[in-house]
């Protein structure tokens, strides 16, 4: 996923709006997170000026169901809030990949499919240029 920042401010993984700013909400001891977009102001019958916030869901701060299946590869998943997951992630599986036990026909496997990758994302680097 591509979180592209703009001069104007990050923006938002959900409806790809630009985001005001992060709202953290605590429920039941875990942090929340929404992205909030301003949407102007309107004026009420009464004459006050009212703000429209749009809040997009982001995710809590770790997603601690999902990590526990992936324990053993030392993945903790997180929100949608933090950017440099991607490479939280790798990291985790770099380390696990030096840790388990892997027989020669994986490890061949594994190779080629990281080859693979590295060339698609050489290609991907290319067409920023
Ligand atoms: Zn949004």
């Amino acid at each position: 996923m591509r979180v592209m920042s703009e001069a104007k401010g990050p923006k938002c993984p959900r409806c790809g709006g630009v985001i005001s700013y992060i709202e953290r909400q605590k429920k039941g001891g875990k942090y929340y997170y929404y992205a909030v977009h301003y949407l102007g102001y309107t004026k009420t019958s009464t004459g006050k000026v009212r703000k429209n916030v749009k809040k997009c869901y982001l995710g809590p701060e770790t997603y601690d169901y999902v990590s526990k299946t992936h324990s053993d590869l030392g993945i903790v998943f997180e929100g949608a809030v933090e950017e440099r997951r991607v490479i939280h992630y790798l990291d985790a599986f770099i380390m696990s990949l030096t840790k388990i036990e892997l027989d020669k026909p994986t490890l061949i496997e594994i190779i080629n499919k990281l080859k693979y990758l590295v060339e698609r994302l050489e290609e991907i680097v290319k067409e920023y240029e």
